[in-house]
């Protein structure tokens, strides 16, 4: 089935192209370019929108979590649930970002394997949902950032994976991949609440940090690194981490080493910001921790620091934690714009970048590309707002309509009103 959508501006990833047109060839892109330019290429059927766009990637997010604030709460979340119903629930989360544009995600730790489950089912053609990989669960050491204390009586195995040791780290990577992960998510740098001025903690050795990346590697899987920054966030750049998340703190010669390495960077944003907005008492707090005002500031400077650098900024959310799903996302996308970034640069955030950080060949509309496309009725460019709601938007994975007005089709059912 050949289709060419027809849109008054085509975002292909990185440019606007005013009266712009995309030609779908099966699940890929065909070609790309101007309306004149493309005409009206024989057997096609034509859609028209206001805006054309890549399919949004959100690079961070816990679908196996509701988003429910407060530690306590997340953790009862985590515990009374069986995992096929964790699954389960998980598949509802990822059906609603699909809805929502989001035609791939970046899944950052579940317990067991939910979450990696899900992604074969989805990839499988079991289940609709957009693309998904997942890691699995985090790796970190025995009592980390990812293993925190519980009760005796409390056996969360299949939830955490504490490592120790080079080897131990080792082994951890080999356990994610035999359950099928698609990459690997380790916590090598954690926030220290109680030293003001020094807001971070070494928690792996950078021998098991360079362990983990090197048997990742070796499968050909990328890591990624819950970070908060300073000396640590440094050594975890340097012993190879290819993608570090959340770091407020960025180092002058960490940002060098990132540039040099193209290490990526997923600051999420609106996270931090959750903690000034989701009322206290919901959040189990009666005051906001210092931390997280600290934290609130130096994210700015190191995003423009990382921005004049030229390093390359992924957009995620880290949904699940402190938020819902999918209705978020437009959110981080208009923090970084908050942040310096134009809106086509955040906007290349969301799609290009994160493409390359998932390992897909979605996120750009180029030929060869796959087809998954976000038609928006209005200018997302003029009011990134756009991206939240889905009752605008028709979403297409694979060349075909997955979803329109916030709901879920199968075929592609008329022609999208102008
Ligand atoms: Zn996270």
């Amino acid at each position: 089935m050949r289709h060419l959508i027809v849109a008054e501006q085509v975002f292909d990833g990185e440019r606007v192209i005013e009266g712009g047109a995309v030609l779908v060839e099966g699940d890929r892109i065909a070609a790309v370019g101007r309306q004149a330019d493309l005409g009206q290429p024989e057997g096609a059927r034509v859609h028209r929108t206001p805006t054309l766009l890549p399919g949004l990637i959100d690079a961070h997010v816990h679908l196996a979590f509701s988003g429910v604030p407060g530690r306590e709460a997340m953790l009862a979340e985590a515990m009374d649930q069986p995992y096929p119903e964790v699954a389960l629930r998980a598949a509802e989360r990822a059906r609603d970002s699909l809805c929502h544009g989001i035609t791939a995600l970046r899944d950052m730790a579940a317990p067991g394997g939910a979450v990696i489950d899900l992604a074969r089912a989805v990839d499988q053609g079991d289940l609709v949902g957009p693309r998904i990989l997942a890691c699995g669960r985090g790796l970190t050491v025995t009592g980390g950032h990812m293993d925190a204390p519980l009760p005796d009586h409390v056996s969360m195995e299949d939830a955490r994976a504490p490592c120790d040791g080079a080897d131990g780290f080792r082994k951890g990577v080999r356990t994610e991949a035999r359950r099928g992960a698609g990459f690997i998510k380790i916590n090598s740098c954690v926030s220290l609440h109680t030293r003001p001025g020094t807001w971070w903690r070494p928690e792996m050795t950078p021998d098991e940090i360079a362990a983990a990346c090197d048997e990742a590697h070796a499968q050909d899987m990328i890591v990624a690194a819950h970070t908060s920054g300073g000396p640590p966030l440094t050594a975890t750049v340097a012993n190879g981490v290819d993608c570090v998340e959340h770091a407020h703190w960025i180092d002058d010669d960490c940002i060098e080493l990132m540039a040099a390495r193209g290490t990526f960077l997923v600051p999420t944003l609106l996270v931090n910001e959750r903690t000034f907005e989701v009322p206290l008492a919901e959040q189990g707090l009666t005051h906001i921790p210092p931390w997280s005002e600290a934290a609130r500031q130096a994210k700015w400077v190191s995003l423009a620091k990382a921005r004049l650098a030229g390093i390359r900024v992924g957009a995620g959310t880290d949904a699940g934690f402190m938020m819902p799903h999918a209705t978020m996302f437009w959110r981080e996308v208009a923090l970084l714009a908050e942040g310096g970034y134009t809106a086509a640069e955040a906007l290349t955030a969301a799609t290009a970048v994160n493409a390359d950080i998932l390992g897909i060949e979605a996120g750009r509309l180029a030929p060869g590309r796959l087809a998954d496309m976000v038609m928006v009725d209005g200018d997302p460019l003029a009011d990134l707002s756009l991206l939240g709601d889905a009752t605008r938007m028709a979403v297409w994975k694979g060349g075909a309509e997955v979803a329109r007005g916030g709901a879920l089709t199968t075929v592609w059912p008329q022609e999208m009103a102008t």
